[in-house]
């Protein structure tokens, strides 16, 4: 495990008292602001946003609009009719056909008794089942909030539910994500919307904890980064709940209904479909098992609950990190032995990197420092590591997720670079975020931020960047 965070013994009693609303003072909920010390501290909580993030409301509305546009246009320009060439090959046909298929798909109702079924599912599994409740780190008021850690035997419960109806009906039976994509695609982005406007409706309530990046004032702007750091609904925290729950094992789920679907259309499963699972499986599998390590990303301890976080996690995670699994369903690729050990090998490099870089500041931050890392304690008495893979480069995570990101694009050869439209996205995001943590740190830090740039130079890749 990751890290070390004090485990306390509170429990979710069931889900209408999970969810029944309000600021509930009970133990699991962390201690929240009465009203008048919230109303002492306005500063504190509602602090005004001197600049603008992503370029600016124009920024915002831009990201607003190519996710979902790209959500679908990986449909419906990279499928088996359409093929998956770029350019495309009759780009206005599918054009044409993915105007059709977004209105369609509204009224997929199947589609949106899966989806909405699977969420309902994971907020169920999230109040009944077991975990430990583990504090989170400070928050600007002095409090800290509890959250419930079952991610991993909600994924659990989900793989053997699907383990069951294949074993039973089939992989044929499984085939149904995979037929009902854009349909849950749409499902999912009116889940995105929907929870984006409930949350920033909320945050104007007078105790609500705000981003200090998102109140300008400017709607679409505060909209899109999410106003309220930690929008709750009792214990229920629903950023926590979204980032690693239902998108990440939906990720997982849509990767093996697209096995299935290959099976189903070529008997069998190639090795490079094989290697996809095991990769991004393995990365879910990983993410959820240390769940409390969540609770130190920027994700968390900075950003607020807006559309960013909910399309990112609700939509753009489960539908377009998929896109390898289904571009292999109909383009099957066989790796043969050596290709097969070669991408495993450079994929296990990439997971060595991010996991024990990740374990290291986890375990620094939870107070524990086994290894005896080299640090430097700043003007705040906070510290920063500056040895091992802290000591390398900046964000020593991200060079072990890029590694990855390219290892599972590898299995789907090279006959068309679609596929690798993760990595490529993925190293736009994960240098954007360097950029903007080191922004964040600057302003936390002061100069000890740039003492401690000049001791480790490298922003992600040593020697490189
Ligand atoms: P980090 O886990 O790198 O967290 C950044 C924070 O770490 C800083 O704000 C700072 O906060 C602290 N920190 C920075 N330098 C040091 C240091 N030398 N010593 C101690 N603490 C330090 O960033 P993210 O939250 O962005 O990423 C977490 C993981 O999630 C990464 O592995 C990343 O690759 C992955 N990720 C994956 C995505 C995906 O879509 N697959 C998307 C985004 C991220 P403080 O000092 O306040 O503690």
């Amino acid at each position: 495990m990751a890290t070390e965070d004090s485990k306390s013994n509170g429990h979710a009693s069931a889900v209408t008292s999970a969810l029944s609303g309000g600021n509930s003072s009970s133990p699991a909920a962390g201690k929240r602001v009465t009203r008048s010390e919230a109303h002492k501290s306005k500063e504190v909580l509602a602090p005004k946003s001197e600049h603008y993030e992503f370029g600016g409301p124009l920024g915002c509305l831009f990201v607003s609009t190519a996710v979902p546009l790209t959500s679908y246009g990986l449909f419906y320009f990279c499928n088996g009719e359409a093929g998956c060439a770029v350019p495309p090959e009759n780009w206005r046909a599918s054009l044409d056909l993915m105007l059709e298929g977004v209105v369609k798909s509204c009224f997929d109702w199947k589609a949106w008794a899966i989806y909405f079924g699977w969420y309902a599912f994971t907020v169920l599994a999230w109040a009944v089942l077991p975990g430990p409740w583990v504090e989170g780190t400070e928050l600007r008021t002095g409090v800290k909030l509890k959250y419930k850690i079952n991610a991993f035997s909600t994924m659990v419960l989900s793989l053997f539910l699907t383990a069951l109806l294949i074993a039973f009906k089939g992989p044929e039976s499984f085939t149904l994500l995979y037929d009902h994509w854009e349909g849950l695609v749409t499902a999912s982005l009116f889940n995105s919307v929907a929870q984006a406007i409930y949350c920033y409706a909320v945050s104007f309530q007078e105790d609500r904890l705000l981003a200090k990046a998102a109140n300008t004032g400017n709607f679409i702007h505060d909209w899109f980064l999410g106003r309220e750091l930690n929008p709750r609904i009792g214990t229920f925290d629903i950023k926590y709940f979204n980032e690693l729950r239902p998108g990440l094992i939906l990720w997982v789920l849509l990767d093996i209904s697209c096995a299935c679907a290959q099976y189903a259309k070529e008997g069998q499963i190639t090795d490079s479909m094989f290697l996809i699972l095991l990769f991004q499986g393995a990365y879910v599998f990983d993410g959820l098992w240390n769940e409390p390590a969540i609770l130190t990303t920027m994700d968390i301890t900075t950003d607020g609950f807006g559309f960013m976080l909910s399309v990112g996690d609700l939509t753009w995670v489960p539908f377009t990190y998929t896109l390898q699994a289904r571009f292999l369903v109909f383009h099957p690729v066989y790796l043969g032995i050596a290709g097969t050990l070669a991408i495993f090998a450079f994929n296990g490099l990439g997971y060595y990197i991010f996991r024990v870089a990740n374990g290291e500041k986890n375990q620094f931050r939870s107070g524990n420092n086994p290894k005896n890392l080299k640090y430097m304690t700043t003007s705040s008495g906070r510290k920063l590591i500056t040895s091992g893979w802290w000591g390398r480069s900046r964000h020593p995570n991200y060079m072990g997720d890029l590694i990855m990101g390219l290892a599972w694009s590898l299995p789907c050869g090279f006959s068309t670079p679609i596929p690798y439209f993760y990595i490529i996205y993925f190293t736009v995001l994960l240098v954007h975020r360097q950029i903007r943590d080191d922004d964040a740190c600057r302003l936390k830090y002061g100069d000890d931020w740039d003492k401690y740039c000049e001791k480790v130079p490298w922003k992600i890749i040593p020697g490189v960047y």
